[in-house]
């Protein structure tokens, strides 16, 4: 079990450091040849010298280490606190990082401040921009248990198997006293409440969707549902990014 997990006051991106210089530089040498890589695909001699190239920067990558390092936009700005509480909030493998442009980095730091207000172990999986809609995928991992009846610990990576099955049978005793707790009107009473911060999270995520479906992923301001010019590239976008970027508004078939 993962140590984060079993300790709600702890998140798990909690010391997580952004990737050190030299790793960088090796990720965006990576990207760059990577790119050549596919390029030369079309030409039989470029192709054997950007495999080499590539197998070359590949061997001292590490995915893991690339994942859980936390990845602040260099754009952040004034968002760089807010977007660090996000980031921390994403467990081990899932990637701490953010896949969307700074125009939505107020409404994503608001969201975060509302949720971890009503949900402080709440976790975020992934957040990222699809079909120019906000994607916000979370969870939480607060439980209801009878504060007198802690959780037991769980088995550790050195358990012995017959301390593994003590333990075992002690975690299924206290999830059977736990199901008696949530019967008793303290433990509904709880349930319930968290149940409802639970209803309430979703629609401050939904409202955040509505939201940043209005605005401009690029800037911040009003914006609509864009295309590219020619390409089946989506963004919500506002007037002058659109036209900057080649997009136009998406037309609204709708006859509202
Ligand atoms: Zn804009």
């Amino acid at each position: 079990m993962n140590v984060s997990e079993s300790d709600p006051t702890k998140l798990p991106g909690e010391d997580a450091k952004p990737l050190p210089a030299d790793d960088r530089i090796r990720w965006d040498t990576f990207k760059s040849a990577f790119g050549e890589f596919v390029a030369a695909t079309r030409d039989t001699d470029g192709l054997e010298g950007a495999t080499r190239a590539l197998e070359q920067i590949m061997g001292g990558l590490d995915t893991e280490q690339f994942a859980d390092a936390l990845h602040i936009p260099e754009d952040a700005g004034e968002f760089a606190d807010g977007l660090r509480a996000m980031l921390i909030r994403i467990p081990d493998g899932w990637g701490r990082w953010i896949s969307c442009e700074r125009g939505w980095y107020p409404l994503l730091t608001e969201l975060d401040r509302g949720l971890s207000a009503l949900l402080p172990s709440y976790r975020i999986l992934q957040v990222k921009e699809k079909f120019a809609g906000l994607r916000f995928y979370w969870r939480d991992v607060e439980r209801i248990v009878d504060p007198s009846d802690p959780e037991p610990a769980a088995a550790g990576e050195t358990t012995s198997p017959a301390e593994k099955a003590r333990l075992l049978a002690d975690h299924e005793a206290w999830e059977r006293r736990r199901a008696a707790y949530l019967e008793t009107p303290e433990g509904q009473a709880r349930q319930q409440d968290l149940d409802r911060r639970h209803e309430l999270a979703d629609r401050l995520v939904k409202r955040a969707v509505e939201i940043a479906a209005e605005t401009c992923e690029l800037c911040g301001a009003p914006g609509v549902c864009c295309q590219r010019r020619n390409g089946a590239w989506y963004q919500t976008l506002c007037g002058t990014c659109a036209d900057a970027a080649g997009y136009e508004p998406v037309p609204d078939d709708e006859d509202d």
